[in-house]
């Protein structure tokens, strides 16, 4: 059949194996294209809202604010101030008149009411447009309640998510360095880059504590504001989700001289290289020792249930598409556990490096696609014939419609996916989605002919 993809998109789709590894990535989305990337806006927002003690309060027209907590569950073990969700709710006089007024007053009675440890104010597109001065406002509202009040530069037209996560890690950087580091042990982390979807983060501290290392800081998941003004007490910067939060580790690293590594808790493999390489980096027999029975310990419940598992699902196909690639890595090799073959993968955010590797650990043929959009991903899907399909809220309708299985492996679910526990939801939420009788009664739709159909616009080609 023929693929369906705009001519200026070709740059950004691979297929292992038909021509040298090239793949453009980090660029704008095309227009019209529909890109299942969101705004800057969003991008920092993600980031940012797990941090549980502070106010979040977006400065723009109401329904910039729609993101809320709802879409990405992050959960929190104390207070829940980042559930709710506030916004100075921007009208034409104040796009004509400015906004300023409007946020210190929002700024002034929110502090007043909640007592927070901390404000982040979030810029969308049309703040960045009447030029409102956020950086003035913070200063004086931070004067005024004694509170750090953390302007976020997050316009939304002024890039792609990524730019998002660097706003979001610009800000936070203004917190790092202003708590007290007495009292942290040499043997010490912060978690960046786990959002606590579901308590994944209350899990992977809790491997950390039984091989004796002190967490500092959870940044952002179940974040607290005090616990990221000393981080930068802590030896070792744990980065997950490099694309989210690598920019602040290496703000940290030029600084503060932490040393970084990058993990994944997605897996069997890389949650166990996760805890080894933190033994390893602290050089301690002892802690990789604990590292090493911890991981026996988890293979011995998790390894006979795969077995099960992998019987159902050998040979079933799986399609891939997640905000980072980081995440993309580890399941192709969760996949590999339950004999299923990874047929197309990609990334709203992922770099050249990552696609590097993906390209490497990947099949002979498996599509890899940067910045995707409906009709590419509809295409693929049903080109490949796969079996399930691996997303956020925005992939799963394109499974559903076309009678694919689906798996959420993003913002909005409610099941544990990292660590051993998670490799264990993962499999039977595999297992329990492909296998469905639900897909009798809705067959999975053929593939569309391969004339290019009238509505199609005339800057679409087949590759
Ligand atoms: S693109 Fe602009 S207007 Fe739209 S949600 Fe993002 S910040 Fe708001």
């Amino acid at each position: 059949m023929t693929t369906r993809i705009y001519q200026e998109r070709q740059g950004q789709i691979h297929r292992k194996g038909k021509k040298p590894f090239a793949l453009e990535c980090d660029k704008e989305s095309l227009a019209g294209a529909v890109s299942q990337r969101a705004c800057v806006f969003c991008g920092s927002r993600v980031v940012l809202y797990p941090i549980a003690d502070a106010v979040h309060l977006v400065h723009g027209p109401i329904g910039c604010a729609v993101y809320t907590w709802d879409i990405r569950g992050a959960l929190s073990s104390g207070p829940e101030l980042h559930r709710l969700s506030f916004s100075t709710d921007l009208q034409e006089k104040d796009v004509i008149f400015g906004g300023e007024k409007k946020l210190h007053a929002a700024l002034i009675e929110l502090i007043d009411r909640y007592q927070p440890k901390a404000a982040f104010v979030y810029s969308t597109c049309i703040v960045g447009i009447i030029g409102d001065d956020l950086e003035a406002v913070c200063k004086t509202v931070a004067a005024e309640t004694g509170i750090p009040v953390l302007p976020v530069q997050s316009e939304g037209f002024k890039g792609n998510k990524r730019a998002g996560y660097e706003a979001a890690c610009n800000a936070m950087f203004r917190l790092v360095g202003t708590g007290d580091i007495s009292n942290i042990s040499r043997h010490s982390i912060n978690i960046l880059g786990d959002f606590n979807l579901a308590g994944e983060i209350w899990l992977i501290r809790e491997y950390f504590n039984r091989m004796g290392v002190e967490v500092v800081a959870n940044i952002t998941g179940d974040g607290r504001v005090d616990d990221i003004k000393r981080c930068h007490g802590a030896a070792l910067n744990v980065v997950q989700c490099s694309g989210a939060t690598m920019t602040l580790a290496n703000l940290i690293k030029e600084k503060y001289g932490t040393p970084v590594i990058r993990v994944s808790y997605f897996g069997i493999e890389d949650m166990a290289e996760s805890l080894y390489a933190v033994a390893n980096h602290f050089k301690d027999p002892e802690m990789l020792a604990k590292a090493k029975e911890i991981v026996r310990q988890e293979l011995e419940i998790l390894l006979p249930t795969l077995k099960k598992y992998r019987a159902a699902l050998t040979g079933k196909k799986a399609a891939i598409y997640v905000g980072g690639a980081f995440k993309a890595f580890s399941l192709v090799k969760a996949f590999r556990h339950l004999g299923m073959q990874v047929v197309m993968v990609g990334s709203q955010t992922g770099t050249k490096e990552d696609y590097q590797e993906l390209q490497e650990i990947t099949d002979e043929g498996t599509i890899i696609v940067d910045d995707s959009n409906p009709l590419e991903l509809s295409s693929f899907l049903q080109e490949k014939e796969v079996d399930i399909f691996v997303g956020g809220v925005k992939e799963r309708p394109i499974a559903y419609k076309l009678g694919i299985a689906f798996c959420d492996h993003n913002h909005e679910r409610k099941e544990m996916l990292a660590g051993f526990t998670g490799m264990m939801n993962f499999a039977k939420e595999v297992y329990g989605s492909v296998m469905s009788p639900v897909w009798k009664l809705v067959p999975r739709k053929q593939p569309q002919s391969t004339q290019l159909r009238a509505s199609v616009p005339a800057c679409i080609a087949g590759l």
